[in-house]
Formats: C-alpha cells, structure tokens, sequence
C-alpha cells in the first residue's frame, strides 16, 4: 500500500531524479534542458514521490508541446521563504481563451492524452500549501510557476 510520507528533503535532489529518470527520452527527442538552481539546498516538507509526479508531468507536458530539439529551462529559486520553480519551454504554447481550462480534469487537445495531468499536479501542489500558475503565448512558449513553502531556510 502507497503511505503518504512527508519528509524534509532538497528540492533540487527532487529535480535531478526526474532529469535522470527522462534522461533517455530527452535524447531520444533531441530536447535540451537546463537546471538553474541555487547551491544551497532548498529544503521543503514533501511527498518525494508526489514531487517526482509534479515535475514528471509538467516536463512531459513541455516535451509533447515542442518539436524536436526543444528547450526546457527549470529555474529554482527562493523568495522570502518560498521555493518558486518555474518550468518554461519553447513549444507551441496555449490560446488565451484555453488558459483557464487546462487545470481541469479531462481537459486535454491530445488525441490520446487523459487530460489528468495538470489536475494532479494542482492537487499535489495544493497538498503541499503550494500554488501553481501559468503563463502562455501561443507559437512562444508555456511557463508554469509553482511556488512552495520552505522549511529550515536562514533568512
Ligand atoms: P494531457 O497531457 O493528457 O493532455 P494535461 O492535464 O497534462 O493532460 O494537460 C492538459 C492540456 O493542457 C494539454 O492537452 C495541452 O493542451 C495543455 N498544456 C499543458 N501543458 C502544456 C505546455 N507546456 N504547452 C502547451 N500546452 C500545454
Ligand atoms: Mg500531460
């Protein structure tokens, strides 16, 4: 059985795990991605398997918006407390009037997507006293920005 564990962990450990578990598919689609983080921890209370799924889906959802050779550019940093990561690419982008739709279960323009992963991640996010957003522009690029409570940072 899946038990919730919350436990104190680094942010970027969570992020260099989903690189390395998408390292095949990244070279396999000839897609860049570049990790920008701070050289200290930034620590949080997390569900580190809930937070691989997090990234997971978001970094998926960025390769299947680019063609080949794409650029996915994760940037961590802290603001008063807060770790926001933010998670852009270069891809085909989101109408304006979409915007507001793709939180939803089942929302999806695939033709063989569920439409569930932006709903998951809204759901973890929320689990971890987070908040997630989106900006977009069509034929530019999509940005999702998640913002999360840190534990243990010296401010
Ligand atoms: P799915 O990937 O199965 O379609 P998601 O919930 O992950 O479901 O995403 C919902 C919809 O949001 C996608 O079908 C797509 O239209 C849009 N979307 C999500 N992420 C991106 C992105 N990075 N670039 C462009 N569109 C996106
Ligand atoms: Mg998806």
């Amino acid at each position: 059985p899946h038990v919730t564990q919350f436990k104190i962990q680094s942010i970027q450990n969570c992020v260099f795990r989903v690189l390395s578990l998408l390292d095949s598919e990244t070279t396999r689609l000839g897609h860049h991605v570049q990790f920008d983080h701070d050289e200290e921890p930034v620590l949080m209370l997390m569900d580190h398997d809930k937070m691989l799924q997090l990234l997971l889906n978001l970094i998926k959802n960025a390769f299947e918006a680019m063609p080949e050779e794409g650029r996915v550019h994760i940037h961590l940093y802290t603001l008063e407390k807060q770790a926001v990561i933010e998670i852009s690419d270069n891809g085909k982008g989101i109408p304006e009037s979409d915007l507001e739709k793709v939180f939803i279960p089942f929302y999806t323009t695939k033709d063989s997507g569920t439409g569930l992963g932006l709903s998951i991640c809204h759901k973890i996010v929320q689990d971890h006293e987070g908040t997630i957003e989106v900006e977009s522009f069509v034929n530019k690029g999509t940005k999702f920005t998640i913002m999360l409570p840190t534990v243990g940072m010296q401010q």
